[in-house]
């Protein structure tokens, strides 16, 4: 366990049509925070998430073509190589009401959104390659 202090906190206005991951990695890194955690919720016109398969260690894409509310959109921000690296996960609903998740990637449009994000002061999260899992990790 790592003991932080909570620093700057910040809110911003997603762009329309612009990249939900990228936003949130631009967003960490204009503010100059490279250790923090994050929530967002809006909507997306359409998103790319992925499930991680624990037997054969790769994450298997999925896609949602369709408009939906981004119920919840959580992560943090640490380094990996050197450079801010965003983990995110999000909660989606679509328009029957069906919820649908996962590890949020490259490939999420915003409609809209508003995220809020928060500077963790401490130790520097950074990330390396786990054997056991295949994921890269949190650095003892
Ligand atoms: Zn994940």
């Amino acid at each position: 366990m790592w003991i932080y202090v909570t620093g700057r906190t910040f809110l911003e206005r997603l762009p329309h049509d612009g990249d939900l991951y990228r936003a949130i990695e631009n967003a960490f890194t204009a503010a100059d925070i490279k250790t923090g955690v994050f929530n967002a919720i809006g909507a997306v016109k359409r998103a790319t998430i992925s499930f991680y398969d624990q037997r054969d260690h790769c994450y298997v894409n999925r896609y949602v073509d369709q408009p939906a509310e981004i119920l919840c959109c959580t992560g943090n921000i640490s380094e990996s190589d050197g450079k801010i690296f965003v983990h995110a996960h999000i909660t989606l609903s679509l328009s029957d009401s069906t919820v649908i998740g996962g590890h949020l990637n490259e490939g999420t449009v915003i409609f809209a959104g508003e995220l809020a994000g928060f500077e963790m002061i401490g130790k520097q999260a950074r990330r390396e390659f786990d054997n056991v899992t295949g994921l890269k990790l949190w650095r003892p």
